[in-house]
């Protein structure tokens, strides 16, 4: 039998990570719930990167923001003032201006908004077998046998010959067709099921299947391709050239759903990282006026690299920075840099929950896990921390005070045990600038298959870490 000194000892020395379902208070649970609503319906409207800055540019127009150039326009800037910055349709941030000057240094949660998926290639469309088929590239570190014989829709932009730009969307409505790509039978797989599961679908066989009727005319060659361009023309108006200048998307058809008979859980396609990105936005709209100016930052190509002038890496987001400084008369080099060294960072992306049908590739002790909150993940990196940020056990020091004092259920978690693997997040970038970031996000199970998993509480609990942190 445990004394009863024995217990209070132990309750002073050690540390549990309980699950955050046990940690809400009274009436939260109903937050829980009805937050994800919201989550899920800017999912639902979210499904490329594209999509996902139009919607988080919808609601901050409604919250009364005004974009970077009306801002440049009027020619001042106030504390409380909201601003965004697009950058190419693909990328935005929103500043809420704080009390102090900007050079005191920012808050920022950073997050992105691209998901892997399947790109359809610059001259996509061709026949075969009676076949309409169109090629892809995939994009992000995805497993490819998991995008073979699933609902697929596609979504993006089209420039046509006139230079006008049309966005399609086929396969959400219920009443649209959807699109496929095969699989081998069984029967016939006994050659495929022996190769190395990286090598049972081929990149190059991952063709979407779009038609299968023949345009009806004399001595036609590839009829079917003709008839689906053909619809394709009535319908939107373009051409085969059109292609080479578009950028489609295939992503998983349909809705997010919850999970569990509980409904605890959410599965949905692009949690990775859509689901910091919206607990991200839903923090900085709440805010009036904060200390400090506040930032969310939702940025493009972060599963490819973060290259390319939509991504982490690129000017974008100093460049917006020296802007706002402009407006409040301080337009040196060295100011900016002051700015960014005195600024706070949280990285918001995912991490890898514990999977218990996968318990060897984590440490059980420093993992996370699916419902216990939001997830500190002091470094990422392969082998011995290999490109990580390292957050300073200060700056961490300083987030535990801010969560625990606000009770945000937070846990920590290692993306992978020692030498199983690893991976990074915009962290290193922030953190090159001279400010303080720590990467802290939502646990999660499948990442970066078609349909991903977060539990409903660990979405909320990051969205307090994010709303506690900025405000
Ligand atoms: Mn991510
Ligand atoms: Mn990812």
């Amino acid at each position: 039998m445990v004394l009863e000194q024995d217990k209070l000892l132990q309750r002073k020395l050690l540390k549990e990570f309980k699950s955050a379902w046990e940690l809400l208070d009274e009436g939260e649970k109903e937050k829980v719930f009805s937050f994800s609503e919201g989550y899920k319906n800017f999912m639902d409207r979210g499904k490329t990167e594209r999509e996902c800055v139009q919607e988080i540019k919808k609601k901050a127009l409604e919250k009364g923001y005004i974009s970077l150039e009306e801002a440049i326009r009027r020619g001042t800037l106030a504390a409380g003032d909201k601003i965004y910055a697009e950058n190419r349709g693909k990328a935005i941030v929103l500043f809420v201006m704080g009390r102090e000057d900007l050079e005191s240094g920012m808050k920022i949660v950073g997050a992105h908004l691209d998901a892997p998926r399947l790109d359809l290639k610059a001259f996509p469309l061709y026949e075969e077998a009676g076949l309409a088929m169109l090629k892809t590239h995939y994009y992000g570190g995805v497993k490819k046998y998991q995008w073979v014989a699933i609902p697929l829709a596609l979504h993006g932009v089209i420039i046509k010959h006139d230079g006008t730009k049309i966005e399609v969307t086929i396969g959400e409505d219920e009443n649209d067709p959807i699109f496929y790509i095969s699989d081998l039978l069984p029967h016939l797989a006994a050659d495929q099921m022996v190769k190395k599961m990286s090598e049972g679908i081929a990149g190059e066989d991952l063709n979407v299947i779009i038609g299968n009727i023949p345009y009806q005319g004399e001595d036609i060659e590839e009829a079917v391709k003709l008839n689906v361009l053909k619809l394709l023309n009535e319908k939107y108006g373009v051409i085969e050239e059109d292609f080479t200048v578009a950028e489609l998307e295939v992503v998983p058809a349909g809705k997010s759903r919850d999970v569990g008979i509980d409904r605890s859980m959410i599965a949905a396609h692009g949690h990775d990282d859509r689901v910091c990105s919206y607990s991200a936005l839903e923090a900085i709209l709440e805010l009036e006026s904060p200390e400090n100016t506040a930032v969310a930052l939702f940025v493009d190509k972060e599963e490819v690299g973060s290259m390319g002038n939509t991504g982490m890496e690129s000017m974008f987001f100093k460049h917006c920075v020296a802007e706002l400084l402009a407006l409040q008369g301080k337009e040196s080099y060295l100011v900016l840099q002051r700015t960014m060294k005195n600024t706070k960072v949280l990285s918001g992306d995912v991490t890898a929950g514990f999977d218990p049908n996968y318990p060897d590739v984590l440490d059980k002790r420093n993992a996370s896990y699916i419902g216990k909150g939001v997830t500190l993940t002091k470094y990422t990196g392969v082998r011995g921390k290999g490109g990580s940020n390292d957050a300073n056990a200060e700056f961490l020091g300083e987030i535990r005070g801010l969560f625990n004092h606000h009770s945000v259920a937070w846990q920590v978690g290692e993306l992978g045990k020692v030498d199983q693997g690893g991976g990074g997040t915009i962290a290193y970038i922030l953190a090159n600038y001279g400010a303080e970031v720590v990467d802290c996000g939502t646990p999660m199970l499948s990442m970066h298959a078609p349909m991903e998993l977060v539990s409903k509480v660990d979405l909320y609990m990051t969205y307090r870490a994010y709303h506690v942190f900025l405000q």
